[in-house]
């Protein structure tokens, strides 16, 4: 720690655990697949599904092949399933890894069972239905052909089905209802064959504090489980506790006298002398150049404003007649000031706050 630079991200893990516990209490017999795609949103894939995995956890979800494979290689052996679509040519590498791939499509069934029986093997596969926010899968209203093809590959093994709710976090849940509906509708297949359906999912964060009904058999919880709620409207149903605190320290003071403009582009400037201390982040370290002027920090104990443009390395705070002095700790996020404030602060939402944390930041885990 002495020897790297003022300034990290703490992650603890046992809170991350416990937000898991909570989950799990709330959504009660349906299975949980923490979902640790993006560097686990910033806090450190790695370390967080195999903390998680000593803790129980029984799936992981991420988005892409690289993230999978790199859990598999940290020794997790646990069931992953990798959201986005599948490119043709990644279909060997999901096989050799053990992973579970997202298909839509009878074209890339067939491409996965060629591969799999070319391996002489069975893959598992959820497939993707989308009731409504126009990204991947197939449409609910013609899902009826894929999922009576689906039956039909020997070396394909229909592990799930699911879905993606796109306003689940909206105080309005109109939309989340009707996508639901569409789900279900899709899903009717099964009983109409006198079939047992595959495990089927469609509850993200959103869904699972607001949506009971959506639970079904699995929930993927991202946000949620590193202590952070989806959005300001959402109904906090489930207690869960930030994860991530990201501090820095004082590197240099000085008093700013009236008129002198601070910072790239003169953007500030005050009338009176002030005291502005510097602070070794940046936008290079993925805190927002939006945050210039408009942002807070703590300094001991107190939120100051950040004065000027954010620089890609430093920034400065204005602490009026306060004092600090050098190594001070500054508190980015953290206490009084959560991811969610910096998102409104930044006119963002608290996952881009978190996943824009980039690997500049050393993390340490507690
Ligand atoms: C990212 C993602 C999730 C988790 O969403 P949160 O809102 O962070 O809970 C769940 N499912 C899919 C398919 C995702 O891409």
């Amino acid at each position: 720690m002495d020897a790297i630079r003022p300034t990290h991200v703490e992650i603890n893990l046992g809170m991350i655990a416990q937000n898991y516990d909570a989950i799990r209490a709330h959504v009660g017999v349906a299975a949980v697949m923490p979902v640790v795609k993006t560097n686990a949103y910033g806090h450190g894939i790695v370390e967080v599904a195999q903390h998680l995995m000593k803790h129980g956890a029984t799936y992981f979800g991420v988005a892409l092949l690289e993230e999978a494979i790199v859990l598999r290689q940290a020794g997790i052996a646990v069931p992953i399933l990798v959201f986005g679509g599948v490119a043709t040519r990644q279909i060997p590498q999901f096989i050799a890894h053990d992973l579970m791939m997202t298909a839509s499509s009878i074209d890339k069934l067939r491409q996965i069972d060629e591969a799999a029986a070319a391996a002489k093997t069975k893959v598992r596969v959820h497939l993707k239905i989308d009731s409504g926010m126009e990204r991947i899968g197939v449409h609910w209203y013609s899902a009826e052909k894929l999922l009576e093809a689906s039956l039909s590959f020997a070396h394909v093994e229909i592990a799930g089905i699911y879905s993606h709710l796109a306003n689940s976090d909206a105080e309005d849940l109109s939309s989340a209802k009707e996508q639901l509906a569409r789900f279900h509708e899709a899903l009717d297949f099964y009983p109409k064959r006198g079939l047992k359906p595959p495990q089927r999912h469609i509850a993200n964060s959103g869904g699972i504090l607001q949506l009971p009904e959506s639970h079904l058999d699995l929930v993927r919880p991202g946000i949620m489980l590193y202590g952070v709620y989806p959005s300001r409207e959402v109904k906090q149903t489930v207690t869960v506790k930030p994860a991530l605190s990201w501090k820095s320290q004082v590197v240099f003071f000085k008093v700013v006298q009236p008129g002198n403009p601070v910072s790239y582009g003169g953007t500030w400037r005050s009338d009176h002398p002030v005291r502005v201390v510097t602070v070794p982040v940046g936008y290079g370290d993925g805190y927002f150049r939006a945050l210039s002027n408009r942002g807070q920090v703590i300094i001991r104990g107190q939120q100051h404003p950040i004065v000027g443009r954010v620089c890609m390395d430093q920034f400065m705070v204005n602490l009026e007649w306060g004092t600090a002095y050098n190594s001070d700790e500054v508190t980015l996020i953290g206490d009084s000031i959560s991811a969610q404030d910096v998102a409104d602060w930044a006119g963002t939402i608290p996952y881009e706050v978190l996943t824009n944390i980039n690997a500049r930041v050393p993390r340490v885990f507690v």
